[in-house]
């Protein structure tokens, strides 16, 4: 297998809007009955040339009002979340001095509450999605939307038409450094942003292979000269330390999950792809070692 030389690198920041809370047993071989946090991470990506760029969005207030009547009121019932308006990522960046229609463009992983419960707060945004994620769900009436962790009023009016299925229009490549998959879709063309598949908790889930110009977070130092490869690994895995141990969830544990065969599958994957590429820094979404929660926050049973 040839590896291609190192797309163009990134600005990567690490942020969180909002968390859910689940017996840690859940998410985690081995786990306790235990209440635990599970922070809803989404990427700030600042490209040299196209600006800033979204990957998932975390929750927004939208949840709250969209589950508050059955059937999609089992969602909130099966995932509670803990959410304060100034938590919402649209919120965060103004703090950070970047305003609504600055974000270009928002790469969604999948279509669960948690990563796409932002998108509407970004009218501007061109929208990259993977098809095989968005095509089981879109004809889903409400029960079985539920069913699949979908809500499909967190989506921009018009998502169906407007949106960019990445399959269809980015370029397949190979990745840089090694890799037990063979190749990428190239987002940009400039291999600076490569999806990759992951499926298996959702159907078509990808994650997103960068080189981060300053490193993912003070927690995973960059481990080489020059920018750090990350890998931001969406759901295929619900935390470092699984993927460390190789405690994939329980496969009783009654997660919302789409294939629990292909989620094995992936998550072996990731596993073999951090023993090939030991410096390769791979960042599950809800992982509280890249986002960190105050535990003061976190109410405990
Ligand atoms: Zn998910």
């Amino acid at each position: 297998m040839s590896a291609r030389t190192e797309g163009v690198p990134v600005e990567l920041k690490l942020m969180s809007a909002g968390y859910c809370v689940h017996p840690e047993f859940v998410t985690i071989r081995g786990g306790s009955l235990r209440t635990a946090a599970y922070p809803a991470g989404f990427a700030l990506i600042r490209h040299p040339a196209q600006g800033w760029i979204l990957f998932d969005t975390g929750y927004s207030a939208r949840f709250e009002a969209l589950t508050r009547r059955l059937p999609y009121a089992l969602y909130r019932r099966l995932t509670p979340i803990r959410y304060r308006e100034e938590d919402a990522a649209v919120r965060q960046l103004a703090r950070l001095g970047i305003r609504a229609d600055e974000i270009g463009t928002v790469i969604l992983s999948h279509f669960h509450a948690d990563h796409i419960g932002g998108a509407r707060d970004f009218p501007n945004a061109r929208f990259l999605y993977p098809e095989a994620a968005y095509a089981p769900l879109r004809r889903l009436g409400p029960v079985r939307s539920t069913r699949a962790g979908f809500l499909p009023g967190l989506l921009p009016d018009g998502f169906a038409d407007l949106a960019t299925p990445i399959e269809r229009t980015a370029s397949w490549t190979p990745l840089p450094g090694p890799s037990p998959l063979i190749g990428g879709w190239d987002l940009l063309g400039d291999g600076s942003l490569i999806a990759v598949s992951l499926p298996g908790h959702a159907a078509g889930q990808i994650g997103l292979l960068l080189h981060a110009s300053d490193g993912p977070h003070p927690a995973a130092p960059s481990r080489a000269e020059g920018p750090t490869r990350c890998l931001l690994c969406a759901d295929a895995a619900w935390s470092s330390l699984a993927l460390r141990e190789n405690r994939p969830p329980h496969p009783a544990a009654g997660i919302v999950m789409d294939d629990r065969r292909a989620y094995r599958d992936s998550f072996a994957l990731l596993r073999r792809w951090q023993a090939a590429d030991p410096a390769l820094v791979i960042v599950p979404s809800h992982c509280r070692e890249f986002f960190p929660i105050d535990d003061r926050e976190v109410p405990l049973r």
